[in-house]
């Protein structure tokens, strides 16, 4: 029988900037559980645009540890597929050419200023944790002035933030709503060196990739309303989305290095066998009693999102649950 729903399209996006580590794993697995338990595929794109940050060799660990752990894709780079090149560093076109269409609708603009002078220029009430808002200095430039200041240095493009809340219902958290504006401000989508920004280019890969569900890690969350205005900016159809919890040191910090050695590289020379970790963040994401050894496999028939708990999920420093 044919059907006609929509395809279910999911994706890993890693940064080959470091090693996986047991908070990545678990993302990957709620990601990979909930395309699978819906009969969708899996697209792997590598995340490689920070050139000067990407580590020879890494991609290629990352996509083994992810299939140590048991998880696969239908596409990527080790594979190819019908809508790669699956390496943000080798889609330079599709990303210049979305930037054009921004320039060329006066949704982007060119700003001169640098990091210090927007400091400086912004006023503390409204500075997020991602560095203060954008003041504004350049997005009213005149031609003239515009001339002017790029004979002093390459300009950053910067999106223009429409006033007003960008709401979206998030799959986990429920309505979210964020007021671009007000507090990122106009955000950069191309850096002065050329590169796309982060928000640019994965909104339009996800776009081109036809990629209609987004898992990843709640500290993403505020990301994604920007990406809304780059996805409606351009014509492209919005994904739904899904912030899970991150996984969290015995402090309740975002989990880091300091918390020892939680890479999965590690974990796995030290022997732990992928059963025991996927049965370790099953368990931490209420898939899984405490102590099961299972594969991903296992868990895919009857998954659901919304057992995951809302809370972060604890580990210590050899990767166990930590109460
Ligand atoms: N490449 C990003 C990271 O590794 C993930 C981006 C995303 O999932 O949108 O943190």
């Amino acid at each position: 029988m044919l059907s006609h729903a929509p395809e279910i399209r999911g994706r890993f996006a890693p940064s080959p900037t470091g090693p996986l580590h047991v908070g990545n794993a678990r993302t990957a697995l709620l990601a990979w559980l909930d395309v699978r338990s819906r009969g969708g595929r899996l697209v792997m794109r590598v995340e490689d645009l920070d050139g000067p940050r990407v580590r020879p060799g890494l991609e290629a660990r990352i996509l083994d540890e992810l299939r140590w752990l048991g998880l696969d894709w239908d596409e990527g780079p080790d594979m190819g597929g019908p809508l790669g090149p699956y390496r943000q560093a080798e889609r330079g076109e599709v990303h210049a050419a979305a930037l054009d269409r921004l320039r060329e609708a006066g949704l982007a603009f060119p700003c001169f200023c640098s990091r210090a002078e927007i400091s400086q220029a912004s006023q503390a009430p409204h500075a997020s944790d991602e560095g203060p808002r954008y003041p504004g200095t350049c997005r009213d430039l005149s031609p003239a002035e515009r001339a002017a200041r790029s004979a002093r240095r390459p300009p950053a493009w910067r999106f223009r933030a429409p006033d007003g809340p960008v709401s979206f219902r998030d799959r986990v958290h429920g309505e979210c709503i964020f007021d671009v504006a007000a507090t990122v401000g106009d955000f950069v989508v191309a850096r002065a060196d050329g590169v796309p920004a982060y928000q640019l280019a994965v909104a339009v890969d996800d776009a081109a990739m036809r990629v209609s569900d987004v898992l990843r890690g709640d500290d993403l969350l505020p990301s994604s309303a920007r990406q809304i205005l780059v996805y409606r900016a351009l014509g492209l159809p919005v994904p739904a989305f899904a912030h899970v919890p991150l996984v969290v040191g015995p402090d309740g910090e975002r989990l880091a290095k300091r918390h020892g050695a939680l890479s999965l590289g590690e974990l796995r020379e030290r022997g732990v066998a992928p059963a025991e970790l996927v049965g370790m963040l099953a368990a931490a994401s209420g898939l899984a009693p405490r102590g099961a050894r299972v594969m991903p496999a296992d868990l895919v028939q009857g998954f659901r999102l919304d057992v995951v708990p809302r809370q972060p999920a604890r580990v210590d420093g050899r990767g166990s649950i930590v109460p």
